[in-house]
């Protein structure tokens, strides 16, 4: 009996192991050196130079490591912050991390996925109705054009 439950022990140990590094290899080893100083060292790109910053074409906006949906485009919105914003997100597609950094309170936003840094949101700016802007690094997503 106490050798089956070792075994099974062993086994669990085993499956969960072997969950990690295909995580690591699936999500971000397909990644660039620009993509992974952003995704997965949580870098910021800089401000204005992002694709998606002018783009308001009807579409779904995936994570780039793991393709987990997480904005639709009828979110974006012109925030003149430098970088794509959301007023919202796909249920469940998020989490956020308080981020003291640089001496600022930030909220930090990450895909609920692969956990891959997105950017930050932002409450109470008054932009839209929502009162929510989702600051998102363009190379962290991948937008997918409506068909
Ligand atoms: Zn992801």
């Amino acid at each position: 009996m106490n050798k089956l439950i070792f075994l099974f022990l062993l086994f669990s140990v085993c499956l969960f192991a072997q969950d990690n590094t295909v995580k690591n290899r699936d999500y971000f080893g397909a990644l660039t050196t620009e993509e992974r100083e952003i995704i997965v060292d949580r870098g910021t790109e800089k401000a204005f130079s992002g694709n998606y910053l002018d783009l308001f074409k009807a579409g779904l906006y995936v994570c780039k490591a793991c393709n987990n949906p997480l904005f639709k485009s009828d979110s974006k919105f012109k925030s003149n912050c430098g970088w794509p914003s959301f007023d919202d997100e796909i249920k469940n597609s998020l989490i956020r991390i308080e981020d003291n950094s640089y001496g600022m309170q930030r909220v930090e936003i990450c895909c609920a996925n692969c956990k891959g840094h997105l950017g930050h949101v932002f409450e109470g700016e008054m932009l839209t109705e929502k009162n929510l802007r989702h600051c998102v690094n363009s190379i962290s997503i991948k937008f997918i054009s409506k068909k």
